[in-house]
């Protein structure tokens, strides 16, 4: 199972068996990426979360 990612574009080849909707990090630019499909697998750079989300 591998993608690419859509931030570098570089070839993801997760070690693990990955679950959707599951975060983690791209080990040539670090995005955080999202499992948004397992079949086919589809990746999205996963939102950010400030730390100070509010008003
Ligand atoms: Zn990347």
């Amino acid at each position: 199972m591998e993608t690419k990612c859509p931030e570098c574009d570089c070839v993801l080849k997760p070690k693990k068996e990955l679950e959707l909707g599951e975060i983690f990090s791209c080990l040539d630019c670090g995005s955080r990426l999202e499992v948004m499909s397992l079949q086919p697998l589809k990746i999205q750079p996963a939102p950010v979360v400030e730390e100070d989300w509010g008003e």
